[in-house]
């Protein structure tokens, strides 16, 4: 059987090796919202010179997109970091996301769909990355307990590959990071979703949601 690896630990030793060598590279800091970046950026913000890159054509509705961009960058101007953290925001290109889920709209969350889904938002960090000349790249997925760890960093390793830009390995659910989000969105009054993004999983929250207050008689 294949030996789990421990992303969070890998992190540690990568930010240990850059502070022996005193160095602060660039990071491109992919971002699904606000609350999920919250504990990312206090954390990486000490080692990091991090520029968020908020690309997300999953999100349903176009209201709910720009509200998450909003709350992005407010989070941004008003969260203390060491070192200031960049904004950019990529094409709502919503069509690619319904062409590369097609087939696959009846999936649960954390599915097949899901991983595409990873893997398109992670190939345009990578792909940014680059074009930035930035030293890393790396995403605030894996913060959200619903979210596969492993499978971010394995895709995440193999862009690292093609794209020659080094992924930076992490599980930021670890050490209390999801908790830490909470805490932090309650602090800063953050507008906290209830449904991972797309349309497919507002319907399956909905359902569960209806399914849940039938069955309390409300
Ligand atoms: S549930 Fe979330 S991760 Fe899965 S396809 Fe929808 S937006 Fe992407």
């Amino acid at each position: 059987m294949r030996a789990q690896k421990n992303y969070q630990k890998m992190l540690e030793a990568t930010i240990a090796g850059l502070k022996e060598q005193n160095r602060v590279p660039t990071l491109l800091l992919h971002s699904c919202c606000a609350p999920c970046s919250s504990y990312c950026l206090e954390y990486l913000s000490q080692y990091f010179h991090i520029t968020v890159d908020y690309y997300n054509p999953n999100i349903y509705p176009e209201e709910e997109y720009h509200m998450r961009v909003q709350e992005q960058q407010r989070l941004i101007r008003e969260l203390p970091a060491k070192y200031p953290i960049a904004f950019r925001e990529g094409a709502y290109d919503k069509e690619r996301f319904y062409e590369m889920a097609r087939g696959m709209e009846e999936e649960k969350e954390g599915g097949e769909r899901c991983f595409r889904c990873y893997e398109l938002r992670l190939r345009e960090a990578a792909e940014t990355a680059k074009s930035l000349g930035m030293d890393y790249f790396t995403t605030t997925l894996s913060i959200s307990p619903l979210k596969n760890a492993e499978k971010l960093n394995e895709i995440g390793d193999a862009l690292a590959e093609e794209y020659g830009v080094a992924y930076l390995n992490s599980d930021f659910k670890k050490k209390n990071g999801y908790k830490r989000s909470v805490e932090l969105s309650e602090q800063y009054g953050m507008y906290r979703q209830y449904y991972c993004g797309c349309v497919f999983s507002k319907r399956e929250r909905d359902a569960q949601i209806a399914a849940k207050a039938a069955a309390q008689g409300i």
